[in-house]
């Protein structure tokens, strides 16, 4: 290989834009291969994360406060949880404790958030070739031969290192990784954007839905300041198969018959038909590196298995990569690239991983979540300490422990 080997993402989501970002700002030329052009759409519930406000300051300190107001971008203040038993527990993002005024989490279409990231990519650094497809890969005596499509013509271009940041459908993943669609570790999601749905949260609370005929899965509606909301339902797949589910009737069921939701949509409007995409859970952790390839995002399946959301994960990840391929880039050494961003992904993100799963898990006893939404109700204490578990990893591993829960019954 050379000693500047050649790089290629495949992907310009979250994870692909973002990667490419830091690769630039470290100096390394690199390719970033999109089969769409931008802006486009994503089917995602929008709910665009703190981790993600974190990775996106890292781009630039000022980002929060230049995203804050503007069209495109609502501020979220908390999370709105319903337990089975239709009891609500309204969980606030620490403002107070905050030295200034910006939001903690934004709620963006898709269109927009990843157009503004895609527009962060744009360096002479990063070759950016979009309505490209990636249709074939393999591996070649001297790197990897990526085969693109564009319109009509095909061509093939041979990288030493390929990124897969091509979401849920990665073929890096399928044919490098070996990845295989594990219904126990997928959900399947729907989003219908509305308009006009009332009792809405007056700080943008995203509202989280557990309702007890549709466990393991939830049902949300995450309001935006222009009046329209973006609202959806997720479910494992092997659930969904299981019990025969159909999401889209569901989510009609839901909005039109549901108690506590018929009235709130009754004079609401459906913007588009329901639609639907897959979502990779980090329930399991696969193989996200090998010889040639890192895996980002979706591709690399770390969507939280409990909220769903991949954004600030997928982002975490690109910046991580880029990190790492820093160091190879300097030290003209990359033999150890691919163990040590297996590693170092894993390390930041496995223990929230873990809890997130079982959480997931524990919503087949939803005795435990009624219970825990009844306590936190009544005890400012145990409310703050949830608030708190948001922002600390370390603190929501007492979710797995069972003396969190003794406590909680028996104090
Ligand atoms: C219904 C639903 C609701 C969700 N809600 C949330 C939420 O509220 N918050 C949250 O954080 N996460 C949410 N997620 C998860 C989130 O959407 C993903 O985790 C996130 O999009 C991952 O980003 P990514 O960059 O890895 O992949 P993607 O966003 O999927 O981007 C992949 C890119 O690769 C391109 N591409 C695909 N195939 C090829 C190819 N062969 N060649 C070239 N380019 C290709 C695509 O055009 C796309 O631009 C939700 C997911 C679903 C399905």
């Amino acid at each position: 290989m050379n000693s500047h080997p050649r790089i290629a993402i495949i992907g310009a989501g979250p994870s692909g834009s973002t990667c490419s970002f830091f690769l630039s700002r470290f100096q390394i030329p690199h390719v970033l291969i999109d089969a769409a052009e931008f802006p486009r759409d994503k089917v995602c519930g929008d709910a665009i994360s703190g981790k993600a406000l974190h990775i996106l300051r890292k781009m630039d300190p000022q980002a929060v406060s230049n995203l804050q107001g503007k069209a495109g971008f609502t501020d979220t203040w908390g999370i709105s949880f319903t337990a089975p038993n239709e009891k609500r527990l309204d969980i606030p993002f620490k403002k107070e404790k905050k030295e200034d005024d910006l939001p903690v989490g934004f709620v963006s279409k898709r269109l927009d958030f990843d157009h503004y990231l895609f527009q962060k990519a744009q360096s002479p650094l990063a070759q950016i070739r979009t309505n490209t497809s990636l249709v074939g890969i393999q591996k070649s005596s001297t790197g990897v031969l990526l085969e693109l499509k564009k319109d009509e013509l095909r061509e093939t271009l041979e990288v030493d290192w390929v990124i897969g940041a091509e979401g849920e459908r990665s073929l890096v993943a399928k044919f490098l990784a070996g990845y295989r669609k594990e219904p126990r570790h997928f959900s399947a999601g729907i989003r219908q954007y509305w308009k006009g749905v009332t009792q809405c949260h007056s700080e943008n609370f995203i509202e989280l839905h557990f309702l007890k005929d549709l466990l393991p899965g939830y049902f949300w509606i995450f309001p935006m300041s222009d009046g329209t909301c973006n609202v959806g339902l997720g479910m494992r797949s092997d659930r969904v198969s299981q019990g025969k589910v159909n999401l889209k009737k569901e989510l009609d069921r839901i909005i039109e018959e549901h108690p506590q939701f018929k009235e709130r949509f009754q004079h609401a409007e459906a913007l588009e038909m329901p639609k639907g995409w897959g979502l990779p859970m980090g329930s399991k952790q696969q193989t996200i590196a090998g010889d040639g390839f890192l895996l980002l995002g979706d591709a690399a399946a770390l969507i939280d298995p409990f909220t769903g959301e991949g954004i600030g994960n997928g982002m975490k990840s690109g910046w991580m990569a880029a990190e790492l391929i820093q160091e190879c880039w300097n030290n003209g050494s990359w033999e150890s690239l691919p163990q040590k961003y297996q590693q170092r992904v894993f390390r930041s993100l496995g223990d929230e991983l873990r809890v997130s799963d079982f959480l997931q898990r524990s919503l087949d006893f939803p005795w435990l979540f009624n219970a825990v939404v009844r306590k936190a109700n009544k005890s400012p204490l145990l409310k703050e300490t949830l608030i708190c578990m948001f922002e600390d990893v370390n603190l929501r591993q007492q979710l797995r422990k069972p003396k969190f829960y003794w406590d909680l019954l028996v104090k």
